[in-house]
């Protein structure tokens, strides 16, 4: 099958052809966790929409280096150069080591990815471990002139910058406005322009994170991390840089501008940002508290809360959403979800259970997976890939019902749809199956049993065993080749 990939660029703010610039590699950086406090389940939509996209150009036989950061340093409460150090604070709270904190919480992220069945980043650089490439990369934009050092601290020039570059090029936003509105911040009496933003902070004498560097001891700036690590394992210009949308205004704004000041080249090609997810209409975040907790969602522990609902279910809660559009939290949501995803499960269970015909009588399923993968081409259109999987799941039943029927190798080629569909694009697993390992093996003695009694004329052993099976959602059907189950 041809793919032509589209792809949503917030650059350009169009859908352009997906053209990497190596055929064949693609090198994707998305921006990571601060890991100063436990995920929220909003950071988590970020990270399994980026999944979806690292696994559909996996599967579109992209060679992907997919480098997702881990923020251990320089990120400041207010984002913007001003407040405490967020690791610092946390630390002195809790009387422990920062790099304790970066630790309990790093481990956390990845336990919760893990369960949301994410695929590992090919690399995951910490800022702590990347202090050398920073400090050079800020060396790099002070001799090219768009850098000062004023006592200790190093500031980004952006009155300079502006002069010879589009500096709201990602966000295409009004810069009078932009000077307006900016609030009185950290450091703003040693920075030339309200607009100027840090590059490396002088560390005061009680700031634990701190290390020595041509400007004295001090600590990177939070935007510049991103700017040396995607050049260390990307490259002056690479194809895809993501993250979520409230990152383009401020972070990745100044990516762009520390990597043009020091390469001469914007980054990445293409800039994909994903939505938010709400509650009640406004954004989950840290700070709002807000935020449900991953684990809490599992449980249902949560007053908002009425029940718990499985990784899985969560998962295919995000994905019925494009990742550009909102996605707002609430219990019948959820509700709806768990049930689309258990009857998505069910139908595909089934799969073994159907025998094979002389002949196919389903009408146009190249139709369906030409629409399928058409719309996960169009800018990873999730929901719609999703709606046509439940056209497959009536297929499906209709099949176990007999009132359709299928040869062997259409019977493989539906199993390969939705093995690349379903466990491969959209990375589901059954979540059900833990609990029934060997159900399969367990169903078929029953069904012997019954058989046993039907054959000795036995009527009321075998119409009892059907009976208690259907009392807890099993419905039989014996059919020529025997007798087949499954969950009502
Ligand atoms: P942070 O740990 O705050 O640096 O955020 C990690 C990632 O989660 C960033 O890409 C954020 O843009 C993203 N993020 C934060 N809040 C939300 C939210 N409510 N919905 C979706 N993504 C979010
Ligand atoms: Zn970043």
């Amino acid at each position: 099958m041809e793919h032509k990939l589209i792809i949503y660029n917030t650059l350009t703010r169009k859908k352009e052809k997906f053209v990497p610039l190596h055929p064949d590699i693609v090198g994707m950086y998305v921006c990571g966790p601060t890991v100063y406090s436990d995920v929220h389940l909003g950071n988590c939509r970020t990270f399994v929409s980026f999944d979806l996209i690292f696994r559909y150009l996996l599967y579109l036989g992209y060679k992907v280096r997919y480098v997702r950061n881990i923020t251990d340093a320089g990120h400041l409460e207010g984002d913007q150069d001003e407040g405490d150090d967020k690791f610092a604070k946390k630390a002195k709270l809790l009387q422990l080591e920062p790099m304790e904190i970066v630790q309990k919480y790093t481990i956390g992220f990845h336990d919760v990815l893990r369960m949301f069945n994410t695929l590992p980043p090919s690399i995951e650089p910490t800022a702590t471990g990347h202090i050398s490439e920073q400090i050079e990369m800020v060396q790099d934009i002070i001799k090219n002139g768009f850098a000062y050092e004023v006592n200790g601290s190093v500031y980004f020039d952006v009155d300079k910058y502006i002069k010879e570059n589009n500096y709201t090029i990602l966000t295409n936003r009004n810069l009078e406005d932009m000077l307006n509105n900016t609030r009185e911040l950290g450091g703003q009496d040693e920075k030339r322009g309200r607009l100027d933003f840090a590059l490396w902070i002088k560390a005061k004498p009680e700031h634990i994170m701190r290390w020595p560097s041509p400007w004295g001891i001090g600590f990177p700036g939070w935007h510049i991390e991103c700017s040396a690590m995607s050049r260390k394992y990307l490259g002056d210009q690479f194809d895809i840089h993501g993250g979520g949308m409230d990152l383009a205004a401020t972070h990745h704004t100044n990516e762009i501008a520390q990597s043009q000041a020091c390469n001469h080249t914007t980054p990445a090609q293409y800039w994909m940002h994903t939505n938010m997810l709400t509650v009640n209409g406004a954004r989950m975040s840290k700070s709002s508290g807000n935020g449900f907790l991953p684990g809490e969602l599992f449980t249902g522990n949560h007053p908002l809360l009425e029940k718990g609902y499985s990784p899985m279910a969560v998962r295919f809660f995000m994905l019925q959403a494009h990742y550009r559009s909102t996605l707002d939290f609430s219990n019948e949501a959820l509700d709806a979800a768990d049930k689309g995803y258990k009857r998505l499960m069910t139908a595909v269970n089934l799969l073994d259970k159907i025998p094979a015909s002389k002949s196919t009588s389903i009408v146009d399923f190249n139709q369906l997976k030409l629409r399928a993968f058409a719309a996960m081409d169009d800018d990873f259109n999730s929901p719609v890939l999703i709606a046509e999987l439940f056209e497959v799941v009536r297929i499906i039943n209709s099949l176990f019902d007999g009132k359709l029927t299928i040869t062997a190798s259409d019977l493989q080629e539906l199993k390969d749809f939705i093995q690349q569909t379903v466990f491969d694009i959209l990375g589901l697993k059954d979540d059900q199956i833990n609990d029934a390992d060997n159900i399969d093996d367990l169903m078929q003695i029953i069904i012997n049993i019954r058989n046993e009694a039907k054959t000795n004329k036995d009527f009321v052993t075998s119409d009892r065993i059907r009976q208690h099976l259907s009392s807890i959602g099993i419905q039989l059907k014996d059919n020529k080749e025997g007798t087949l189950w499954n969950k009502i």
